[in-house]
């Protein structure tokens, strides 16, 4: 079965990671870059970073972004030299920054770029930026518009969001590659990603709408809440400012016209009449990644359901 995933950081590295183990050969991940910037010079793309790293098995395991075993020996000098450190990049890390940002310069996309950075690391499956141009992710905060990193990393997301934009992405198409692997896939999975800042960027792209509509494929969701948390990150607070529900009717809510089926904790289950009365099929079962093993279970649950 050829199967797609929409994906944003860590919550759609684990079920990539799932789903790769089932199918290594039919699966396209298919990733953010409204969280990509500029540092130093060099093209950062944290999602595809994270995906590639995980689904590679490098990851540092604990934090679930980053590369094990990295060190700081480069952001302790550039500190000493007075330079930016808000956002440290490991020296391992580094190396994939220089090959991109290199890459990039001699005219390759982002998509070229990223297939070639699979290839390296071992991987069967394509592995896809959802575009080749910027669409940097504006918030809105009470003291203006911010960059997403400011935002997330310099902040470290702890003021409330008032409103999301992806800055050009309406005039941004997605990749050929990107509508191929959608157009053929016999199922589409939105991984537990954050709704606003990992899934709402892809959707946004110039003519998603049209042709998420003419995909045959059954689209199906995970929820990235369990409860009234997150499992990771500052979706809880993004829902509650922006005025949704905080847990997985608020999810299905925001999902609703995007899927067929969402999947949702065992513990949740109190909410399926309230989901299903939003015209999608509610799943409950356990949706906590930590092993490698509870990410191929619920890929087949999504496979499946
Ligand atoms: P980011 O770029 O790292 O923020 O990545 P994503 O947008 O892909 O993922 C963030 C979301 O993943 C958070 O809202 C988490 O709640 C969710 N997430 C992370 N791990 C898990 C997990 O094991 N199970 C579920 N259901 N959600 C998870
Ligand atoms: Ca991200």
């Amino acid at each position: 079965m050829k199967v797609a995933v929409l994906a944003g950081g860590v919550g759609g590295a684990r079920l990539s990671q799932g789903l790769y183990r089932i199918l290594p050969r039919d699966l396209t991940v298919i990733v953010n870059t409204g969280d990509d910037f500029q540092l130093h010079g060099l093209s950062i793309s944290p999602d595809l970073d994270t995906v590639l790293y995980t689904l590679a098995e490098w990851a540092d395991p604990v934090q679930g972004w980053g590369l094990q075993g990295d060190t700081q020996t480069c952001a302790q000098q550039l500190a000493r030299l007075g330079g930016e450190t808000w956002f440290r990049l490991g020296d391992l890390d580094l190396a994939t920054h220089l090959f991109r940002t290199q890459r990039l310069s001699q005219g390759a996309s982002l998509t070229q770029v990223t297939a070639e950075l699979a290839r390296s690391a071992g991987l069967q499956l394509q592995l896809l930026p959802m575009c080749d141009a910027p669409v940097p992710t504006k918030l809105r905060l009470a003291t203006g518009w911010v960059d997403f990193q400011d935002y997330f990393v310099r902040r470290q997301h702890a003021d409330p969001v008032l409103e999301c934009r992806y800055q050009g992405a309406d005039q941004t198409p997605p990749s050929s590659a990107v509508l191929e692997a959608l157009k053929n896939a016999e199922r589409i999975v939105l991984a537990p990603s954050n709704p606003f800042l990992s899934l709402q960027p892809i959707f946004s792209l110039q003519g998603f709408e049209s042709l998420w509509a003419g995909c045959p494929a059954r689209k199906v969701a995970v929820s990235p809440m369990i409860g009234e948390a997150a499992v990771k990150g500052p979706l809880a607070s993004l829902l509650a400012s922006l005025g949704h529900p905080v847990n997985s009717l608020g999810i299905a809510q925001l999902l609703r016209k995007w899927v067929d089926v969402l999947i949702l904790d065992e513990s949740d289950s109190a909410l399926v009449p309230e989901i299903e009365k939003l015209g999608i099929q509610a799943i409950c079962t356990p949706s906590l990644m930590k092993t490698t093993e509870d990410r191929e279970r619920l890929a087949q649950v999504a496979l499946h359901v």
